[in-house]
């Protein structure tokens, strides 16, 4: 995968009209009120530069799930809205996405004018990347601009097929997210530490593959996947979260793991506890001693210590997947941990999107850590040396 591509810096937009793909997926509550507007302040810079630099703005973002139908529910009017308190112009939007209204409105604005689509998944050509639909998304733009990482694992026709028809660069967002995971990924500073958690290891394979043939020197394992690793050494695991049908694997991986150097370590101990519930019965075991009717909830204290040790000596971190059920503040302790000493490294720590950036947001690190992907999918499917079609299909850099 080429990491070098161009970006709005390197090309000039003034005067121009750009189709700048973002990331507008926002939580909503039951009213339609936006919930979490980080994604539509993340937008914010490139949609600034380009309007600085002079250049009309046709915006287009996906909301939610509506499977090719119009869902009200999930309008983009509450984001054109909170578009036009940040940005202070009016931000029109064109209802029938690449219909006769759209087109009028696109061919009338004007350099520093903004203008947004409706929810581009309520056409049911855009995740079928059907070329028609592409090539009439193009034809109201001169530039194309994709600045939504989130959607960048995706070949649909706003993320990759209108790319065919135009000048294709990237915005800050997704410049900042090829710099920084494709240079830990081609040139990273060691001792590389890769801590991985969540719930199933057959999702994470691949990665675990990759950073250990590729790049670390330690690969911390935890969060429920690691009784997968534990049951594969003989250990009791309890009523834990196991894939049976991995276990052999596993058991391979770690064998492979030896071979090639890396040190591949799982918990020592655990935090189990005898129902899902925070309130339940909770003690500390040690790993691979979790007795029948419990299951393991959390890394325990021991493993805290020694993994946050590890981790502030590093000079490369990429933390992807919780310690433990963080929504449970009993077995948040773990991942607090983890993110605490993912705050102290001194070299270059990424964090792989989903929960991980959620518990360093919430404890208030995100200033700390070097970089924050927008896009969990698409930063395990980065990480792991998958071409992305969203970046793929951009210019590349000279
Ligand atoms: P993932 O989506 O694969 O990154 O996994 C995240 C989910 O894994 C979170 O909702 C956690 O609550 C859950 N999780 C982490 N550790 C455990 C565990 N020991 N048992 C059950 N679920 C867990």
């Amino acid at each position: 995968m080429n990491y070098h591509k161009k970006s709005v810096r390197d090309i000039d937009v003034s005067g121009k009209k750009v189709f700048l793909r973002c990331d507008f997926n926002v939580p909503l509550d039951d009213n339609g009120q936006i919930t979490d507007d980080i994604r539509i302040r993340g937008a914010l810079p490139t949609i600034r530069y380009l309007l600085e630099q002079g250049a009309a703005i046709i915006l287009c973002s996906h909301l939610g799930r509506p499977k090719g139908k119009v869902v009200p529910k999930l309008s983009l009017k509450p984001v054109a809205q909170a578009l036009e308190e940040f940005l202070n112009i009016k931000v029109p939007m064109a209802e029938d996405i690449n219909g006769p209204i759209a087109q009028m409105m696109a061919n009338g604005i004007r350099p520093g004018q903004v203008m947004l689509l409706e929810n581009i998944r309520f056409r049911p050509e855009e995740e079928a990347n059907d070329p028609d639909f592409a090539k009439s998304l193009a034809a109201l733009a001169d530039i194309y601009v994709n600045d939504a990482f989130g959607t960048a694992h995706r070949a649909h026709a706003s993320t990759a097929g209108i790319a065919d028809y135009l000048p294709a660069v990237c915005g800050f967002l997704i410049e900042k997210e090829i710099t920084t995971m494709g240079k830990a990924m081609e040139n990273p500073e060691h001792p590389f530490v890769a801590i991985l958690g969540g719930s199933k290891v057959s999702e994470k394979l691949k990665l675990i593959e990759k950073l250990l043939v590729e790049h670390c020197d330690t690969v911390l394992v935890l969060g429920a996947m690691s009784y997968t690793f534990r049951k594969a050494l003989g250990g009791s695991i309890g009523n834990s979260l196991c894939e049976d049908s991995m276990v052999e694997e596993m058991g391979q991986l770690m064998e492979r793991a030896k071979d090639m150097g890396c040190n591949l370590l799982l918990p020592v101990d655990n935090v189990v506890a005898d129902k899902f519930d925070n309130d339940a019965d909770i003690k500390v075991v040690p790993a691979g001693q979790i007795p029948d009717g419990y299951m393991g909830m959390d890394i325990g204290p021991a493993t805290a210590e020694i993994y946050s040790r590890i981790i502030e000596s590093a000079r490369t971190v990429v933390w992807n997947g919780p310690a433990g059920v963080f929504e449970m503040p009993n077995f948040a302790h773990g991942t607090q941990a983890i993110a605490t000493a993912v705050a102290k490294v001194k070299g270059v720590s990424i964090i792989g999107g989903g929960d991980s950036a959620a518990a360093i947001d919430s404890m208030g690190f995100s200033r700390h850590v070097t970089h924050i992907s927008t896009g969990g999918g698409a930063s395990l499917e980065f990480l792991q040396g998958m071409e992305l079609p969203g970046i793929a299909c951009l210019d590349d850099a000279e």
